[in-house]
């Protein structure tokens, strides 16, 4: 878990840049701090809006991710574009990133260890976004965020917060992919995030 109860991220253990996220990204991508960056081709940082306060977490970059050095850009992040599309949310007006930035071998799911190694690079990204809503996107991504007692198919759709950071799990578009027959109630819960980021730009003038 990277947040304490009154959402602010815990100590950051490996120190970045806090005032310039090209400085931070730079040295994040050299980040070897653990075994997972022994077998991936590169560390995928996160990217898009630092301006808008909203980040979209899933659990760590497959294939296509790790080929091409970026998130979501393989068949779930297609699924993932599409979606948001449905409901125009513009994927540059939010961030998307993953709990680990290096790819696991044969996309198994990243050790407490690795996300534990990997928790400096996503505390500072919270440090620059500065989110009112996090998404975290499937199992691993809520569990890890929230807490282990947390269950995907009970919690998902649901708001959860804590101090100011509002949270609404969803199901991770890898999981849809297999089972279609969710897509309604991910549909759902994209309309219940763009009313949360239209209120989010009424608020802060964005
Ligand atoms: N699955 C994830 O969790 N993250 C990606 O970037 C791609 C697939």
């Amino acid at each position: 878990m990277i947040f304490n109860n009154n959402g602010k991220v815990d100590d950051i253990m490996f120190k970045y840049p806090l005032d310039d996220y090209e400085k931070f990204k730079q040295k994040a991508l050299k980040c070897e701090r653990c075994n997972l960056r022994e077998t991936c081709t590169q560390v995928v940082m996160g990217e898009g809006s630092l301006d808008h306060k909203i980040m979209f977490i899933g659990e760590g970059p497959g294939g296509t991710e790790d080929k091409k050095g970026r998130p979501f850009v393989g068949k779930a992040g297609n699924l993932l574009d599409e979606i948001l599309k449905s409901v125009k949310i513009n994927r540059e007006d939010v961030y998307i990133t993953n709990i680990v930035k290096c790819r696991p071998p044969n996309n198994r799911n990243p050790h407490d260890k690795e996300m534990e190694a990997c928790s400096s690079i996503l505390k500072t990204e919270v440090k620059y976004i500065k989110p009112k809503v996090i998404v975290p996107l499937g199992s691993v991504s809520l569990k890890y965020l929230l807490g282990p007692d947390k269950k995907i198919t009970k919690d998902r759709g649901k708001w959860f917060n804590k101090g100011e950071i509002y949270f609404l799990p969803t199901f991770h578009p890898a999981y849809l992919l297999r089972n279609s027959n969710m897509k309604k109630n991910v549909y759902k819960d994209f309309i219940k995030i763009k009313k949360s980021i239209e209120r989010i730009n009424e608020l802060y003038n964005i």
